[in-house]
């Protein structure tokens, strides 16, 4: 069975490749560029769908500031170029999302969503780090190429017909898939597999706003569906930076001993003996 259950995020991730191929191109919504609130603050154009942004930049700023210094200790090193990169592009998130809501098209989109598989890239190196015995060194490097490659996909075949999204809502989907079966295969401790729990859920919340924009605008008035979609996806990021800084705190304070540490060090030692 253990031997099964190691076999099953890849096979998941066979078979939706194979899905994706079969099913063909997958195109952009139509009218995706017209957002319910386009309302101007002082000049600044669709300016609550601008300025909902700054939540990444303030998210990324607290995750590597309150980690300073501690990104060696045992319970966070192995993962931390994966998280770095993952904190990173939450604050390119915030520049490339605000630079496609001032003038929103095809053209300006390919820098919203390169931060934002970049920011899927660096979450998935990061959890597969934390779930795995001997996480290999080319993961990373991988999906951050596959990350941009996906991107790139896209903005090229929107040049040459229809923009197809396939690879670029593989690298999307991917973390919301592998994350929670690496987890359950390494039986990582209930403080992380509780912090990525919450940050999906936040994640298929912030979509179904999205997806509502204009109905939430009209209902509410005041917040269109895609702001709130900006605040949500901020709120999912902060609860991972929340539990990475949790874990780096409670592993300095107790030197090595804490019950986090603990439960990270029967997490590998569980994996050491399934190897
Ligand atoms: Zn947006």
């Amino acid at each position: 069975m253990e031997q099964i259950k190691r076999w099953i995020p890849a096979g998941i991730t066979l078979l939706a490749i194979a899905a994706m191929m079969v099913h063909g191109p997958i195109a952009q919504l139509a009218h995706y560029h017209e957002f319910a609130d386009s309302r101007t603050l002082d000049g600044l154009p669709n300016a609550a769908d601008v300025l909902s942004n700054i939540g990444f930049f303030l998210v990324s700023i607290w995750g590597f500031w309150a980690l300073r210094g501690k990104t060696n200790l045992p319970s966070i090193a192995a993962a931390w170029p994966g998280y770095a990169v993952f904190l990173g592009a939450v604050a390119m998130t915030a520049i490339g999302s605000s630079f496609y809501h001032l003038m929103p098209n095809n053209d300006r989109l390919l820098w919203d969503r390169l931060p934002i598989a970049l920011a899927c890239a660096g979450l998935l190196a990061g959890a597969y780090a934390d779930t795995h015995m001997y996480p290999r060194r080319w993961v990373l490097p991988t999906l951050i190429i596959a990350a941009v490659a996906s991107v790139v996909w896209w903005s090229i075949t929107d040049t040459i017909a229809v923009g197809d999204l396939r690879p670029y809502l593989l690298i999307q989907g991917a973390p919301l898939v592998l994350i929670p079966l690496w987890q359950w295969n390494a039986r990582s401790p209930r403080t992380d597999r509780m912090a990525f729990g919450v940050a999906i859920l936040l994640y298929f919340l912030a979509k179904t706003f999205e997806l509502n924009d204009h109905a939430v605008f009209d209902a509410l008035g005041f917040l269109s569906g895609h702001t709130i979609k900006h605040l949500l996806a901020v709120a999912a990021s902060a609860v991972l930076v929340a539990s990475f800084v949790r874990r780096a705190n409670v592993d300095e304070r107790s030197a090595g001993f804490g019950r986090i540490t603990a439960e990270h060090q029967q997490t590998k030692a569980r994996l050491l003996r399934q190897h």
